[in-house]
């Protein structure tokens, strides 16, 4: 076998092995404001998939033979690497997925504080005793267990976030000891091409981070079912975890999929803070978010005020330019994507709901839109959107909007606001999510909280610890001691 060519530039090149290595078809990279081609990369093809698996097998040996300060150490370097150039994946990020510059930052900084959480994680990872001589029989036993690493982690990821969601599976990944084949998204390869340079700065052994770039049906779907990966942690569409959770067989599998995240406003809340979170909840980098709000359950004497306030807010957002600072909503990550969300809301148009503001496309841009009404047969209240709408439905009876925010396939987060304690925890009790957010929007996350969904929005936990403890196993140890 040939081996692939090693250039000297870390540019258009893939990541395998400690290695830049070059390929034969290239993907074009677009800035999507101007459409222009910014990059291009090689794809991989089943040669490099198969030298990435190689060289994550002796990254994982490797990895695994690190002290727990070493991990954390590498994992630290990340993080002040990513401080020194926060500016550069700012802008990178803006460029190859058209976030907004104050989203792309924030995004950088989340990023770093993931890295830092997984560093101080790696220190943390141990295990406990198990009381053997209680059960009659295992007098002379002792017992405990500690947790080791999976082996080689494979990381789908999609193009929303293309550095942090990278940090939560690069991050716990490494505190575990486990080494790394990332597959990003077509769309935006470049931000984890620019981290592994990083990765390879600070230290990592070979091969304990890879980076293939290609289409996640072929490459992706190569990846997912070669048996010496041992866990494909994945974060995209329901559509395409169920296509993995179908091919990976008996590895472990993690799923951070979708949603469609409501929040109910009730006749308590403090109406500017409910009007304001909710705003910038549901139009954040477009609605391109997972847990971007989509559905709003308001109790009906307050429906007016509070529809009035979200309008006037909505109005105020700034489209327009993604790298401006003061812009709020850039275009979507496609004209296609655009033209779906429009279709969307015409449905919803045409089954009575009515637009309060917004509603028009301009190519990949689309209006922030409010559309008032009940959305309970549309696409725009049964599915993920993944654009910028969304939708106030009056409600007479708080079990009623509970029932309401149930109702479709989707469970990752969900938000209430509202100052009775009681309501609060029946909220908590009773809404079918990963997370219930008390007067704050549904999109809220911190990094460090365990993150994932119920129901078809996925399976498994992120969020640094959480992760670690999917990427390890339970090892118990038995002793006989008959002295
Ligand atoms: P997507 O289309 O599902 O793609 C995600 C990743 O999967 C990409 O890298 C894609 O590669 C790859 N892929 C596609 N088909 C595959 C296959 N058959 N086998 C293996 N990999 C495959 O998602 P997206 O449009 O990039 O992102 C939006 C979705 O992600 C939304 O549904 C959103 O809710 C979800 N999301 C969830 C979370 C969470 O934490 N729960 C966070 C962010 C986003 P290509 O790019 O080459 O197609």
């Amino acid at each position: 076998m040939e081996s692939p060519t090693v250039r000297e530039s870390p540019e258009e090149k893939l990541f395998i092995g400690g290695a830049w290595v070059s390929g034969g078809n290239f993907l074009e990279v677009t800035d999507k404001f101007t459409n222009r081609t910014i990059a291009a990369i090689p794809t991989a093809d089943l040669e490099l998939v198969e030298m990435a698996v190689r060289s994550a097998e002796a990254g994982f040996a490797a990895m695994k033979a690190l002290s727990a300060l070493k991990r954390s150490e590498i994992l630290e370097k990340i993080a002040g690497a990513l401080r020194e150039l926060a500016d550069e994946f700012a802008a990178g990020i803006t460029a190859e997925a058209g976030k907004p510059a104050k989203f792309a930052r924030q995004e950088v900084e989340r990023s770093i504080q993931t890295f830092k959480f997984a560093a101080e994680e790696a220190k943390r990872l141990h295990g406990e005793t198990v009381p053997l001589d209680a059960q009659g029989g295992s007098e002379k036993k002792f017992g405990f267990y500690h947790r080791f690493p999976i082996g080689v982690v494979l990381a789908i990821t999609p193009f929303n976030f293309p550095l942090n969601l990278v940090a939560h599976k690069l991050g716990p990944a490494f505190a575990a000891g486990c080494s790394v084949i990332l597959k990003p998204s077509s769309l935006t390869p470049l931000t984890a091409l620019k981290l592994a340079k990083l990765v390879e700065e600070a230290g990592a052994p070979a091969g304990a981070f890879n980076v293939l770039v290609g289409s996640g049906g072929t490459v992706g779907g190569w990846l997912v079912a070669h048996p010496k990966v041992a866990m494909v942690a994945f974060t995209g569409s329901a559509e395409v975890g169920k296509q993995i959770r179908e091919k990976a067989g008996l590895k472990k599998v993690l799923l951070e999929l979708g949603n469609n995240s409501a929040a109910i406003v009730d006749e308590t809340a403090d109406l500017d803070w409910a009007a304001q979170r909710c705003a910038a909840g549901a139009f954040a980098y477009s609605g391109q978010v997972c847990i971007s709000l989509q559905r709003i359950y308001v109790e009906k004497s307050v429906a007016k005020p509070f529809v009035e306030k979200l309008v006037n807010l909505t109005k105020n957002l700034k489209v327009g330019e993604p790298k401006l600072g003061a812009t709020d909503v850039g275009p979507l990550i496609s004209e296609t994507e655009a033209r779906r969300v429009e279709e969307w809301v015409a449905e919803a148009k045409a089954a009575g709901m009515e637009i309060k503001c917004g509603g028009r496309r301009k190519g990949a841009f689309y209006e922030p839109t409010v559309l008032y009404g009940d959305p309970a047969n549309c696409r725009i209240g049964t599915e993920e959107l993944f654009g910028p709408a969304v939708t106030v439905t009056p409600y007479d009876k708080f079990e009623k909007a509970v029932e309401a925010v149930n109702s479709t396939r989707y469970g990752l987060q969900a938000a209430i606001f509202t100052k009775n304690l009681n309501r609060a925890f029946a909220a908590f009790r009773e809404l079918e999510v990963g997370s219930v957010i008390i007067n704050d929007s549904p999109a809220y996350r911190a990094d460090m909280m365990p993150y994932g969904g119920v129901k078809e929005s996925g399976s498994g936990r992120e969020g640094v610890r959480f992760a670690i403890e999917e990427m390890t196993y339970l090892k118990m140890a038995a002793l006989h001691l008959p002295e």
